[in-house]
């Protein structure tokens, strides 16, 4: 999978600043952050979008939105709020095709 940038991510034979891993999630500083707070949760394993995701990924995927707590709880957004989402597909604004979850937070949205 040394052709997905998220894998070489996962396998540190890509930079990234990683801001929380466990087994089965890896979470880094999106390097073009839209919000003041800007990361993605990525499943250390390969999936290449939502739509390909299956039974055998609920756990890892559930994973991912747990990650997302921590997340918010050790930059202070637990409360405050933050927005996750996930883009999926070329009319989903999909760029990278590995399974991630946008963690966003610190901007006011109307
Ligand atoms: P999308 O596939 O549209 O959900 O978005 C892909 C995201 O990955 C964008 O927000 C990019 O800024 C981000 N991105 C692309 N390359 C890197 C990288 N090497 N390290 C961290 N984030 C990246
Ligand atoms: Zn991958």
């Amino acid at each position: 999978m040394n052709d997905c940038l998220f894998c070489r991510i996962v396998a540190r034979q890509s930079p990234a600043d990683i801001t929380y891993e466990d087994d089965d999630v890896v979470a880094f500083k999106d390097i073009y952050p839209k919000a003041p707070v800007h990361m993605l949760i990525v499943p250390r394993r390969h999936i290449a979008s939502l739509v390909e995701a299956s039974e055998d990924d609920v756990a890892v995927l559930g994973r991912c939105v747990l990650a997302a707590r921590r997340l918010a709880e050790a930059t202070g957004y637990a409360e405050r709020g933050f927005r996750l989402s996930v883009h999926c597909g070329p009319e989903g604004g999909q760029q990278v095709y590995h399974v991630h979850f946008h963690f966003t937070a610190g901007r006011r949205r109307s």
